[in-house]
Protein backbone atom coordinates (compact mmCIF):
# COMPACT_ATOMS: atom_id res chain seq x y z
CA UNK A 1 0.00 0.00 0.00
CA UNK A 2 1.73 3.38 -0.92
CA UNK A 3 -0.15 6.02 0.98
CA UNK A 4 0.11 9.70 0.12
CA UNK A 5 -1.82 12.30 2.46
CA UNK A 6 -0.66 15.57 1.64
CA UNK A 7 -1.20 17.32 -2.10
CA UNK A 8 -2.51 19.85 -3.64
CA UNK A 9 -4.76 20.97 -6.89
CA UNK A 10 -5.78 24.29 -8.75
CA UNK A 11 -8.79 24.70 -5.94
CA UNK A 12 -5.63 26.20 -4.27
CA UNK A 13 -1.83 26.49 -5.14
CA UNK A 14 -1.12 23.21 -6.95
CA UNK A 15 -1.13 23.58 -10.76
CA UNK A 16 -3.07 20.08 -11.74
CA UNK A 17 -7.24 20.09 -11.77
CA UNK A 18 -8.44 17.52 -9.03
CA UNK A 19 -9.12 15.00 -11.25
CA UNK A 20 -5.52 15.25 -13.20
CA UNK A 21 -4.32 15.47 -9.51
CA UNK A 22 -5.99 12.01 -8.73
CA UNK A 23 -5.11 10.42 -12.19
CA UNK A 24 -1.49 11.36 -11.47
CA UNK A 25 -1.45 9.48 -8.42
CA UNK A 26 -3.19 6.78 -9.96
CA UNK A 27 0.21 7.23 -12.12
CA UNK A 28 2.66 7.24 -9.69
CA UNK A 29 1.28 3.56 -8.12
CA UNK A 30 -0.04 5.12 -5.12
CA UNK A 31 -3.07 3.22 -3.78
CA UNK A 32 -4.25 6.23 -1.95
CA UNK A 33 -4.32 10.11 -2.24
CA UNK A 34 -5.56 12.43 0.26
CA UNK A 35 -6.00 15.91 -1.54
CA UNK A 36 -5.09 19.04 0.60
CA UNK A 37 -5.53 22.33 -0.66
CA UNK A 38 -5.23 25.14 1.32
CA UNK A 39 -8.46 26.64 3.41
CA UNK A 40 -10.61 24.78 0.88
CA UNK A 41 -12.60 21.97 0.13
CA UNK A 42 -13.02 22.89 -3.31
CA UNK A 43 -11.74 20.17 -5.32
CA UNK A 44 -13.01 17.27 -3.15
CA UNK A 45 -16.10 16.30 -5.51
CA UNK A 46 -13.77 16.38 -8.74
CA UNK A 47 -11.38 14.13 -7.30
CA UNK A 48 -13.67 11.99 -5.91
CA UNK A 49 -15.45 11.28 -9.37
CA UNK A 50 -12.06 10.70 -10.73
CA UNK A 51 -10.68 8.35 -7.78
CA UNK A 52 -13.87 6.56 -8.35
CA UNK A 53 -12.78 5.99 -12.18
CA UNK A 54 -9.00 4.89 -11.60
CA UNK A 55 -9.72 3.15 -8.76
CA UNK A 56 -7.41 5.19 -6.24
CA UNK A 57 -9.02 5.63 -2.69
CA UNK A 58 -9.16 9.28 -2.03
CA UNK A 59 -8.93 10.56 1.28
CA UNK A 60 -10.69 14.34 1.65
CA UNK A 61 -8.32 16.64 3.65
CA UNK A 62 -7.79 20.31 3.83
CA UNK A 63 -4.41 22.32 5.07
CA UNK A 64 -5.83 24.64 7.34
CA UNK A 65 -3.63 28.37 7.42
CA UNK A 66 -3.08 28.95 11.30
CA UNK A 67 -0.33 31.19 12.89
CA UNK A 68 1.03 30.89 16.48
CA UNK A 69 2.70 33.97 17.93
CA UNK A 70 3.67 35.25 14.71
CA UNK A 71 4.79 31.62 13.50
CA UNK A 72 3.00 30.30 10.33
CA UNK A 73 1.32 26.89 11.06
CA UNK A 74 -0.43 24.63 8.90
CA UNK A 75 -2.71 21.84 10.18
CA UNK A 76 -3.58 19.11 7.93
CA UNK A 77 -7.68 18.49 8.46
CA UNK A 78 -8.35 15.37 7.61
CA UNK A 79 -12.21 13.82 6.64
CA UNK A 80 -13.93 17.39 8.69
CA UNK A 81 -17.55 18.01 7.80
CA UNK A 82 -16.61 20.72 5.28
CA UNK A 83 -19.92 22.26 6.35
CA UNK A 84 -18.86 22.69 9.91
CA UNK A 85 -19.84 26.45 10.75
CA UNK A 86 -16.40 26.85 12.59
CA UNK A 87 -14.53 25.53 10.17
CA UNK A 88 -16.23 26.80 7.18
CA UNK A 89 -16.01 30.11 9.22
CA UNK A 90 -12.16 30.21 9.78
CA UNK A 91 -11.52 29.64 6.06
CA UNK A 92 -13.47 32.39 4.81
CA UNK A 93 -12.10 34.78 6.62
CA UNK A 94 -8.40 32.68 5.59
CA UNK A 95 -9.49 33.29 1.97
CA UNK A 96 -10.79 36.81 1.57
CA UNK A 97 -7.24 38.02 3.97
CA UNK A 98 -5.10 35.98 1.43
CA UNK A 99 -7.09 38.12 -1.45
CA UNK A 100 -6.11 41.04 0.09
CA UNK A 101 -2.99 40.22 0.90
CA UNK A 102 -2.41 38.93 -2.57
CA UNK A 103 -3.89 42.26 -4.03
CA UNK A 104 -1.34 44.57 -1.64
CA UNK A 105 1.67 42.59 -2.43
CA UNK A 106 0.77 42.95 -6.26
CA UNK A 107 0.70 46.55 -5.67
CA UNK A 108 3.99 46.77 -4.50
CA UNK A 109 5.26 44.58 -7.20
CA UNK A 110 3.57 46.39 -10.08
CA UNK A 111 5.75 49.50 -8.79
CA UNK A 112 8.80 47.62 -9.68
CA UNK A 113 7.50 44.61 -12.74
CA UNK A 114 5.37 44.43 -15.39
CA UNK A 115 2.57 42.92 -13.64
CA UNK A 116 -1.15 43.72 -12.38
CA UNK A 117 -3.63 42.28 -10.12
CA UNK A 118 -5.10 40.90 -13.43
CA UNK A 119 -2.29 39.05 -14.56
CA UNK A 120 -2.20 37.42 -10.91
CA UNK A 121 -6.30 36.77 -11.41
CA UNK A 122 -4.92 35.25 -14.85
CA UNK A 123 -3.27 32.42 -12.68
CA UNK A 124 -6.55 31.69 -10.89
CA UNK A 125 -9.60 29.57 -11.37
CA UNK A 126 -13.00 30.74 -9.77
CA UNK A 127 -12.71 29.96 -6.48
CA UNK A 128 -8.88 29.61 -6.33
CA UNK A 129 -7.06 30.16 -2.83
CA UNK A 130 -4.74 32.69 -3.95
CA UNK A 131 -1.64 32.46 -2.80
CA UNK A 132 2.14 33.30 -3.31
CA UNK A 133 2.45 31.12 -6.10
CA UNK A 134 -0.23 32.40 -8.68
CA UNK A 135 2.06 35.89 -7.91
CA UNK A 136 4.92 33.65 -8.42
CA UNK A 137 3.25 32.58 -11.53
CA UNK A 138 2.39 35.89 -12.56
CA UNK A 139 6.14 36.62 -12.24
CA UNK A 140 6.88 34.11 -14.56
CA UNK A 141 4.57 34.91 -17.31
CA UNK A 142 5.96 38.43 -17.04
CA UNK A 143 9.22 36.98 -18.10
CA UNK A 144 10.70 38.34 -14.98
CA UNK A 145 11.43 34.91 -13.20
CA UNK A 146 12.21 31.33 -14.79
CA UNK A 147 9.53 29.51 -12.33
CA UNK A 148 8.07 29.56 -9.04
CA UNK A 149 11.34 28.39 -7.04
CA UNK A 150 12.89 31.11 -8.72
CA UNK A 151 10.51 33.86 -7.36
CA UNK A 152 10.15 32.16 -3.75
CA UNK A 153 13.90 32.19 -3.26
CA UNK A 154 14.32 36.03 -4.20
CA UNK A 155 11.49 38.58 -4.83
CA UNK A 156 8.54 36.63 -2.83
CA UNK A 157 11.02 35.67 0.26
CA UNK A 158 9.45 36.28 3.47
CA UNK A 159 10.56 39.57 5.20
CA UNK A 160 11.65 40.86 1.90
CA UNK A 161 10.18 43.89 0.76
CA UNK A 162 7.06 42.48 -1.17
CA UNK A 163 5.82 40.49 1.59
CA UNK A 164 3.10 40.58 3.04
CA UNK A 165 1.57 38.12 6.42
CA UNK A 166 -1.91 37.34 5.84
CA UNK A 167 -4.64 36.68 8.86
CA UNK A 168 -5.26 33.21 9.96
CA UNK A 169 -6.86 31.79 13.17
CA UNK A 170 -4.47 30.87 16.06
CA UNK A 171 -3.20 27.07 15.73
CA UNK A 172 -5.03 26.06 18.50
CA UNK A 173 -8.32 27.50 17.57
CA UNK A 174 -7.73 25.67 13.91
CA UNK A 175 -7.21 22.76 15.62
CA UNK A 176 -10.68 22.97 17.53
CA UNK A 177 -12.29 23.90 14.58
CA UNK A 178 -11.05 21.10 13.11
CA UNK A 179 -12.00 19.06 15.45
CA UNK A 180 -15.60 20.32 16.21
CA UNK A 181 -15.96 19.50 12.56
CA UNK A 182 -15.03 15.30 12.92
CA UNK A 183 -12.09 15.67 11.36
CA UNK A 184 -8.64 14.47 12.30
CA UNK A 185 -5.89 17.60 12.75
CA UNK A 186 -2.47 16.67 11.87
CA UNK A 187 0.76 19.21 12.21
CA UNK A 188 2.32 19.55 8.65
CA UNK A 189 6.11 19.98 8.29
CA UNK A 190 6.38 21.13 11.92
CA UNK A 191 10.25 21.89 11.62
CA UNK A 192 10.32 23.17 7.90
CA UNK A 193 12.71 25.89 9.28
CA UNK A 194 13.96 26.01 5.86
CA UNK A 195 10.26 28.42 5.19
CA UNK A 196 10.92 30.63 8.00
CA UNK A 197 10.74 30.57 12.20
CA UNK A 198 8.82 26.86 13.57
CA UNK A 199 6.69 26.26 16.47
CA UNK A 200 9.25 25.21 19.99
CA UNK A 201 7.93 21.70 21.48
CA UNK A 202 6.01 23.21 23.83
CA UNK A 203 3.34 24.54 21.13
CA UNK A 204 2.91 21.15 19.81
CA UNK A 205 2.38 19.80 23.15
CA UNK A 206 -0.20 22.35 23.80
CA UNK A 207 -1.77 21.86 20.83
CA UNK A 208 -1.85 17.86 21.74
CA UNK A 209 -4.08 18.54 24.33
CA UNK A 210 -6.17 20.76 22.35
CA UNK A 211 -6.80 17.38 20.24
CA UNK A 212 -4.11 17.60 17.75
CA UNK A 213 -3.46 14.07 16.72
CA UNK A 214 -0.45 13.24 14.36
CA UNK A 215 2.51 15.09 13.22
CA UNK A 216 3.67 15.07 9.92
CA UNK A 217 7.68 13.98 10.02
CA UNK A 218 8.40 12.78 6.70
CA UNK A 219 7.90 15.94 4.33
CA UNK A 220 11.66 17.00 1.96
CA UNK A 221 11.39 20.42 4.22
CA UNK A 222 12.52 18.29 7.08
CA UNK A 223 16.27 17.61 7.62
CA UNK A 224 17.57 14.29 9.67
CA UNK A 225 17.90 16.62 13.12
CA UNK A 226 13.76 18.08 12.54
CA UNK A 227 12.80 14.45 11.89
CA UNK A 228 14.53 12.72 15.15
CA UNK A 229 13.02 15.78 17.28
CA UNK A 230 9.57 15.29 15.90
CA UNK A 231 9.88 11.41 16.36
CA UNK A 232 10.66 11.46 19.99
CA UNK A 233 7.76 14.33 20.48
CA UNK A 234 5.32 11.93 18.55
CA UNK A 235 5.94 9.45 20.78
CA UNK A 236 5.89 11.18 24.23
CA UNK A 237 2.89 13.10 23.40
CA UNK A 238 1.02 9.76 21.91
CA UNK A 239 0.57 11.64 18.14
CA UNK A 240 0.43 9.29 14.88
CA UNK A 241 3.58 9.63 12.39
CA UNK A 242 2.57 10.61 8.34
CA UNK A 243 4.38 10.84 5.71
CA UNK A 244 4.00 12.92 2.33
CA UNK A 245 4.99 14.63 -0.53
CA UNK A 246 3.26 17.90 -0.45
CA UNK A 247 2.50 17.88 -4.28
CA UNK A 248 1.69 20.89 -6.19
CA UNK A 249 2.50 19.76 -9.66
CA UNK A 250 4.90 22.05 -11.82
CA UNK A 251 6.43 24.19 -10.45
CA UNK A 252 7.61 22.58 -7.22
CA UNK A 253 9.89 19.70 -7.23
CA UNK A 254 7.90 17.51 -4.51
CA UNK A 255 6.70 14.44 -6.55
CA UNK A 256 4.08 12.31 -5.57
CA UNK A 257 4.62 9.71 -3.29
CA UNK A 258 8.42 10.61 -2.49
CA UNK A 259 6.91 10.01 1.04
CA UNK A 260 4.47 7.90 2.26
CA UNK A 261 2.43 7.40 5.57
CA UNK A 262 1.93 3.77 6.75
CA UNK A 263 -1.33 1.69 6.66
CA UNK A 264 -1.87 1.08 10.21
CA UNK A 265 -1.49 5.32 10.43
CA UNK A 266 -4.61 5.57 8.06
CA UNK A 267 -6.94 3.14 9.97
CA UNK A 268 -6.10 4.82 12.41
CA UNK A 269 -6.77 8.49 11.40
CA UNK A 270 -10.29 7.01 9.00
CA UNK A 271 -11.31 5.51 12.76
CA UNK A 272 -10.98 9.02 14.06
CA UNK A 273 -12.74 11.20 11.58
CA UNK A 274 -15.87 11.20 11.18
CA UNK A 275 -16.71 14.59 9.39
CA UNK A 276 -16.48 14.12 5.75
CA UNK A 277 -19.29 14.47 3.30
CA UNK A 278 -18.47 14.72 -0.54
CA UNK A 279 -20.88 16.52 -1.90
P1 LIG B 1 1.53 31.47 0.96
O1 LIG B 1 0.80 30.46 1.80
O2 LIG B 1 0.62 32.21 0.07
O3 LIG B 1 2.43 32.36 1.76
O4 LIG B 1 2.49 30.64 -0.03
C1 LIG B 1 3.26 29.57 0.45
C2 LIG B 1 2.85 28.30 -0.26
O5 LIG B 1 3.49 28.25 -1.53
C3 LIG B 1 3.25 27.00 0.45
O6 LIG B 1 2.09 26.20 0.59
C4 LIG B 1 4.20 26.34 -0.50
O7 LIG B 1 4.04 24.94 -0.48
C5 LIG B 1 3.75 26.89 -1.84
N1 LIG B 1 4.68 26.74 -2.96
C6 LIG B 1 4.32 26.33 -4.18
N2 LIG B 1 5.37 26.28 -5.00
C7 LIG B 1 6.45 26.65 -4.28
C8 LIG B 1 7.86 26.77 -4.57
N3 LIG B 1 8.33 26.50 -5.78
N4 LIG B 1 8.67 27.14 -3.57
C9 LIG B 1 8.18 27.40 -2.34
N5 LIG B 1 6.87 27.31 -2.02
C10 LIG B 1 6.00 26.93 -2.98
ZN1 LIG C 1 0.74 25.29 -1.06
FE1 LIG D 1 1.98 23.67 4.08
FE1 LIG E 1 0.85 21.83 1.54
Amino acid sequence: MRIDLHTHSTASDGTDAPAALVSAAAAAGLDVVGITDHDTAGGWSAAAAEAQRVGVALVPGIEVSALSNGVTVHVLAYLPDPESPALVAAMAATRESRTSRARRMADLLAADFPLTWDDVLAQTKPGTTIGRPHLADALVSAGVVSDRSVAFASILAPYGPYYVPHAAPTAEAAVLAIVAAGGVPVFAHPGADGRGRVVTDDVIAELATVGLRGLEVFHRDHDARQRDRLLGLAGELGLVVTGSSDYHGKGKPNELGENTTAPHVLAQIEEWGTGAVIR
